[in-house]
């Protein structure tokens, strides 16, 4: 059922069960959030909180003015008709409940390991953080979509990649030119060091080694051949994307 008639986001699949028999399984401010957004789409939402409802007097307030029933009966089985549509939920109490559709939630976690692992900073909710460029506090490491913004869609999501690689192409390119400016006595030589210029210390570990490594390998083409004499810093706190 999952993906067909059993979601975690209204405003993904809400439209396509519009007028539907609906349940919300959840409980507390996501429950009240849930079946809140919903009712947009359906007159007839129940909400199964699937034990106490845990909502607060004012959640419990905004539920049943838009006359939303609770069942705190937990929930046991949710049969389909074998098409991966929901036909009713089961309950504890041997009672069952027809529905057409079921929104949830059981909670999330933000996949941050690697930007962990290179030591971005991250915000309180585990996001990466970043600058309007979408760079995070690791210098040439570049973060967009969820595990910035937990709450984008696809959309949003998209554009926050286009902001990362319009930054990083306009930074490689920047310092290409700059490279073209190098006294023709250092060109043809070869950087002194494999390591990534300026933050190398900070690779460490097989992951980040490889990361490190795709990170190199695509500066060196990006140079003109022959030409990768010497690195430059990046201005300490400038604009990372080196527009001028
Ligand atoms: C059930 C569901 C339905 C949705 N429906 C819609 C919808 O209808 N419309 C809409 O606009 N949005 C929808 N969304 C939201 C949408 O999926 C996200 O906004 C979008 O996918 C975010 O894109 P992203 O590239 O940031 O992350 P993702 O699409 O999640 O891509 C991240 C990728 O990185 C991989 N990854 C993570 N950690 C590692 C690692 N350590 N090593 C290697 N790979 C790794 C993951 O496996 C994944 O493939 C839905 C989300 C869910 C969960």
């Amino acid at each position: 059922m999952w993906g067909t008639s059993a979601h975690p986001c209204p405003y993904c699949d809400g439209f396509e069960h519009r007028g539907e028999r609906l349940a919300v399984l959840a409980a507390g401010a996501r429950g009240e959030h849930l079946a809140i957004l919903l009712r947009q789409w359906s007159d007839d939402v129940v909400l199964l909180s699937n034990g106490p409802h845990d909502l607060a007097a004012h959640e419990l307030a905004h539920v049943h003015a838009l006359g939303i029933p609770i069942i705190k009966t937990p929930v046991v089985a949710l049969d389909g008709d074998g098409t991966g549509r929901l036909r009713r939920v089961r309950l504890d109490n041997g009672e069952t409940l027809d529905r057409d559709a079921l929104f949830f939630y059981v909670g999330w976690r933000l996949r941050n390991d690697v930007a962990r692992t290179l030591g971005c900073r991250l915000s309180d909710d585990g996001s990466v953080a970043v600058d309007s460029g979408q760079a995070t506090t690791v210098d040439r490491v570049y973060a967009a979509g969820n595990c910035v913004e937990p709450r984008a869609l696809v959309p949003t999501a998209a554009g926050s990649g286009v902001t990362a690689a319009v930054a990083i192409n306009t930074r490689l390119s920047f310092e290409d030119a700059d490279r073209h400016q190098h006294p023709p006595e250092l060109r043809g030589r070869r950087p002194r060091s494999r390591r990534l210029p300026h933050h190398g210390a900070r690779f460490r570990g097989p992951l980040t080694r490889t990361i490190a490594r795709g990170a190199m390998s695509m500066e060196s083409t990006r140079a003109p051949c022959g030409r990768i004499g010497s690195y430059r810093a990046a201005p300490a706190g400038g604009d990372r994307a080196g527009s001028s």
